[in-house]
């Protein structure tokens, strides 16, 4: 039977974990960790992403400060939000929640948060520090993923692994974090010749192309593991539910495969609780304190 790479379960274990190392160190800090989070306008699932953030960080102890702002709002006003944010010594993480409105200047935004505070790990000074492999923030999905891989004693270290998306969020700081760690890396995209090939090499396979079912058992070698990264909600043709699913067609996949990730209940949980990891680690620093944390972070 293949075995399932719970997320929420790990999860959970790790927040117990994050909750005590909280209370063991506010009596020193005099303060708990805190994380801004800024969202610019009306897109519905950033919503739901926003109010799950702010749940997790009241679970184990984080202080959340949302910042909802108006479509109307300058692109000059969110930076000075930023500069302020940089500046309050309250604040430990700051994280503009994606996407934001076209008519903003994105990057323009993110490399403006203090590199210590980025804990998306988007910021180009923690994705330069990535890229040549020396400690920095990470970015929470990728994080989450060699994770979730390592709680199952994984091994990433000379295996052919092969990543499907090349986005800045999760396709390429995941490939660089695995070949970081020794994997065999091959990154595709949308413009591969011959994916259904090279995917059938891999021994962990990684999907974040965004397109739901796009890998089917036909992509993949047997006994490998298999990550989903994907995300999508589809509507009944009747219109009456609404599942969600991910980029792999997991029952053609499971009966194959050694390991994979559920979606729900996969990445995503993981994604959310490496940014309390990234969080807590950032207070941890500010305040001198040696970091409980470094095994969680790639
Ligand atoms: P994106 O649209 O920015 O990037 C998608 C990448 O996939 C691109 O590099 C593109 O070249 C590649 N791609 C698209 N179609 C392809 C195809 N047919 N074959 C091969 N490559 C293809 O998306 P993203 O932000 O990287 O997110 C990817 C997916 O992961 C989305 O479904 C997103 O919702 C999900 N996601 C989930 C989490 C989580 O926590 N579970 C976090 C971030 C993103």
């Amino acid at each position: 039977m293949s075995l399932k790479l719970d997320g929420k379960q790990l999860s959970l274990e790790i927040e117990e974990k994050l909750k005590k190392d909280i209370e063991s160190y506010i009596n020193t800090s005099k303060r708990p960790p805190g994380l801004a989070v800024i969202r610019i306008g009306e897109d519905p699932a950033s919503g739901v992403y926003v109010k799950n953030k702010e749940k997790a960080c009241s679970r184990v102890g984080i202080k959340s400060f949302i910042f909802h702002l108006k479509e109307t709002v300058k692109q000059k006003e969110v930076e000075q939000l930023i500069h302020k944010l940089n500046l309050d010594n309250d604040i430990d993480g700051m994280l503009l929640q994606l996407p934001i409105p076209k008519n903003f200047d994105e990057q323009k935004l993110i490399s403006q948060i203090n590199p210590d505070k980025d804990v998306d790990g988007l910021n180009e000074l923690n994705i330069g520090k990535l890229v040549k492999n020396e400690p920095a923030m990470r970015s929470c999905t990728p994080a989450g993923i060699i994770n979730l891989l390592r709680s199952q004693n994984i091994k990433i270290e000379g295996k052919k692994i092969v990543v499907i998306g090349r986005s800045l969020l999760v396709g390429k700081p995941l490939s660089l974090m695995l070949l970081n760690l020794n994997g065999t890396v091959t990154m595709t995209h949308s413009k591969t010749i011959n994916l259904n090939k090279i995917c059938k090499e891999a021994d962990i396979l990684i999907a974040a192309a965004g397109k739901p079912n796009l890998i089917d058992s036909s992509f993949v070698k047997k006994g490998a593991v298999i990550i989903d990264v994907g995300i999508h909600r589809l509507t009944s043709s009747d219109k009456s539910k609404t599942r969600l699913c991910g980029d792999v067609l997991l029952e053609d996949v499971i009966p194959k495969v050694f390991a994979y990730t559920p979606v729900p209940g996969g990445v995503g949980p993981m994604t959310v609780t490496m940014l309390l990891v990234n969080t807590i680690f950032s207070w941890q620093k500010q305040f001198g304190l040696s970091s409980t944390l470094k095994d969680l972070l790639p």
